[in-house]
């Protein structure tokens, strides 16, 4: 069978739930519904380690964090492990990262395995963008998405035609602080995006770690967030509502022109007859409060940040209209593209293909349970350490105390904290059953299948 070729977008804090094809109450993305009706849409597709540079040293690594040495946001990535772009390449694909990297610059931590990388110093600039070309500085001008979806289309029209391509074309958006272009900052201009049902949770029954993270809509939202002075004379809650709307409107905004750009790359492949060779995903690296718990930012093993949408289009085998339920992760994607590829996955990598699953095979033995880890504490959101386990039906997570900080405020924790939630009953998570007795032959086997998973994930600390 022949090779496809891999496209692989990929954007920055994007949640699933700000997805139509994932229900999104708040906004229609009408280019990535295309992906995803003409292929699967993955609904429980899980991050590791729920903040940027470590789900992305995963995602290429295709190892946990505490493997591949990126367990914290500003820790750089080595190189010169492997990754499966150095497989791809090495096995007779041109391969190509344009966009956001974040991984590190210099040394070890420019991109490698790559015929050609064009990629954002650190978080990178909304307008006007400094991008380092091959190692070389560059300042260009124009909106950021609109840029990387430019190069990547260039490099497409470029490339070595010879060979089936492997292209990563990874946005900066919708990454704070939200920065919409100009095509997109008037719309909802006239309407209210409507609030989460979790907006005002009040953190009770739970650990302290709720009440006690720094990523709160009303206090921890700044000026360069909301981008206007606030409103004199609001009440606390209408302030709220206030921040909220500046909010997520620049962030939906900034989406808005990311489907665009996906549209563009679309059309692109099918102007050139590749949209039926070509594996097409698109997801982000990992998810985001949308006012959910009153929160933006991730980091916390609740749904909205540990879900990743992800969604996969190749209609020489995945079928139109296709969903599954099946417990897929960020670890999983390394193997998964080597996999379609038809090459071989190194052993150190510790996800699995799920490429069976996209074609609608039934995979008995596949996973029933993910391990997570959140290390970097004590950081700006004040999230503290965790580690958890969640299964189709519950999630288990444990704070620990680790870290102190200096900073004003930040309560490092000195206890150990766990949290049981029954997802059944309790999608939203508002209330941990932990300490219930009726759930108490639920925490023991949770607890034996925690330190298994851990184990198996080699994670010995
Ligand atoms: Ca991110």
């Amino acid at each position: 069978m022949r090779r496809p070729n891999i496209l692989f977008i990929m954007s920055d804090d994007h949640a699933a739930h700000a997805i139509s094809a994932y229900k999104s109450r708040i906004n229609k993305t009408p280019n990535i519904d295309r992906i995803a009706n003409e292929g699967m849409i993955f609904d429980n597709c899980f991050c590791t380690n729920s903040i940027c540079a470590p789900s992305r040293a995963t995602i290429i690594s295709g190892t946990h964090t505490h493997i591949n040495g990126v367990t914290k946001l500003n820790i750089p990535f080595d190189g010169r492990q492997p990754t499966f772009p150095k497989i791809l390449s090495e096995g007779g694909y041109t391969t190509a990262m344009i966009g956001k990297w974040h991984l590190g610059h210099g040394g070890n931590s420019d991109p490698t395995g790559f015929d050609y990388w064009n990629v954002l110093p650190g978080q990178g600039e909304y307008f006007d963008p400094v991008m380092i070309e091959m190692g070389e500085k560059k300042k260009l001008s124009g909106y950021v998405t609109d840029i990387i979806t430019d190069l990547s289309i260039n490099w497409l029209e470029n490339r070595d035609k010879s060979k089936p391509f492997m292209l990563m074309c990874h946005h900066k958006a919708p990454h704070r602080p939200w920065i919409p272009d100009k095509a997109h900052e008037d719309m909802y201009e006239n309407e209210d995006i409507p609030e989460p049902e979790t907006f005002n949770d009040n953190y009770e029954n739970r650990s302290s770690a709720a009440k006690e993270a720094w990523m709160r809509v009303d206090k921890d939202l700044n000026f360069y967030d909301v981008k206007q002075q606030e409103p004199t004379g609001l009440s606390d809650a209408q302030l709220k509502s206030w921040k909220y709307q500046r909010y997520i409107k620049d962030y939906l905004r900034c989406i808005a022109s990311i489907d665009d750009n996906v549209g563009r790359i679309l059309d692109y492949l099918e102007d050139n007859n590749l949209y039926e060779d070509t594996v097409v995903v698109y997801t982000s690296d990992q998810g985001f409060f949308l006012g959910d718990h009153g929160w933006f930012d991730k980091r916390l093993m609740y749904e909205e940040s540990l879900r990743m949408p992800f969604v996969m289009r190749y209609p020489r085998m995945i079928k139109p209209g296709s969903r599954s339920d099946e417990i897929v992760l960020n670890l999983d994607f390394a193997q998964t593209f080597i996999d379609f590829a038809q090459l071989d996955a190194d052993p150190v990598m510790q996800g699995r293909s799920f490429k069976k699953i996209a074609a609608g095979e039934n995979v008995d033995d596949w996973r029933k349970s993910m391990y997570y880890r959140y290390y970097d504490f004590p950081s700006m959101h004040n999230v503290y350490p965790h580690y958890g386990i969640r299964t189709k039906k519950y999630k288990l997570i444990c704070y620990y105390p680790a870290g102190e900080s200096s900073e004003e405020g930040m309560k490092p924790l000195r206890d150990i904290e766990w949290e049981l939630f029954d997802l059944e009953k309790d999608p939203q998570e508002m209330h941990s059953v932990y300490f219930d007795e009726h759930y108490k032959d639920v925490v023991d086997k949770l607890k034996k299948e925690l330190a298994a998973i851990k184990y198996e994930a080699k994670d010995f600390d």
